[in-house]
């Protein structure tokens, strides 16, 4: 039995063009998922500096103003929770999980907690997407384009703990990983334990507040960092696909699974827990 995907965006996230929370359903159904958490972007940083990637969707380039800025619109909340009604009612051999990842929550927090309180999100994930660069906010892609390759990591990895301690209502701290996605190729394979201790750092602050870790199977996942999770103290897992169309739900979860059950976790007693240590 595969796990649960916990991190799914579909056509509400502003990023995600076209989308198809139906279809992301189908898929999962397909798949023999048991569940599926549409975890749609939240996001209140506004990005500077921002080169549009060549395959970056009209949806978001129309975003990009002259001067590189980028202010993420608002998640329609009410139109989201409606589609998710619709889809339990058209696949009701699946759970369908409402949620949102936020970005920088502990930058946002009264914004975020505002939509929190407003909505009835089943799972929350935590993210860090930027960090500061030249006075403003720029995605890791523009400050490899800049800075020393490990100085990025480890400042990523440095910002984690003071999300953590900044914003307390999350559940999973999403993809730790996310910077390997941008890592130079010049620079070579991004090897984790060239930054052991400061992922070690960060996993441990995020066990310690009683934070789940998601395995983001966007790319290959590191075994090295679920391993380091568990002597952390971590207990808990979750699993994601971070698919931004239904050909990516449940992607790489058998492999995933297989990885994190070797590392000593396994399912809780529904399919569609989370796993523990
Ligand atoms: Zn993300
Ligand atoms: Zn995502």
């Amino acid at each position: 039995m595969l796990p649960a995907d916990g991190h799914v965006h579909t056509e509400w996230s502003w990023d995600c063009e076209p989308g198809d929370m139906e279809a992301s359903c189908a898929r999962a159904t397909t798949m023999g998922l048991p569940a599926v958490a549409f975890t749609e972007h939240l996001d209140f940083t506004v990005w500077t500096g921002v080169e549009p990637a060549p395959d970056a969707p009209a949806k978001v380039t129309d975003l990009i103003t002259e001067d590189g800025t980028l202010a993420p619109p608002p998640l329609d909340v009410d139109g989201y929770l409606a589609c998710v009604q619709r889809c339990r009612e058209k696949f009701p051999g699946l759970v369908v999980l409402t949620g949102v990842e936020v970005g920088e929550p502990h930058w946002h927090r009264d914004q975020v907690a505002a939509v929190l309180d407003a909505g009835q999100f089943d799972r929350v994930l935590g993210s860090l997407h930027t960090l500061p660069l030249g006075g403003g906010l720029n995605e890791p892609g523009e400050h490899f384009a800049r800075r020393p390759a490990a100085e990025v990591v480890r400042d990523y990895l440095a910002e984690i703990p003071r999300l953590v301690a900044g914003f307390p209502d999350f559940e999973a701290l999403a993809h730790i990983d996310f910077v390997s996605r941008y890592w130079p190729a010049a620079a070579g394979p991004f090897v984790p334990a060239a930054f052991e201790a400061e992922f070690r750092c960060a996993l441990t602050t995020v066990a310690a507040a009683g934070r789940a870790l998601e395995v983001n199977t966007n790319r290959r996942p590191f075994p090295e960092i679920v391993r380091w999770w568990r002597e952390a103290g971590g207990e808990v897992i979750t699993f994601g696909s971070d698919a931004h169309s239904p050909g990516g739900v449940g992607g790489g979860f058998a492999d995933a699974a297989a990885m994190v059950e070797t590392l000593g976790f396994h399912p809780g007693r529904h399919p569609y827990d989370r796993w523990y240590a």
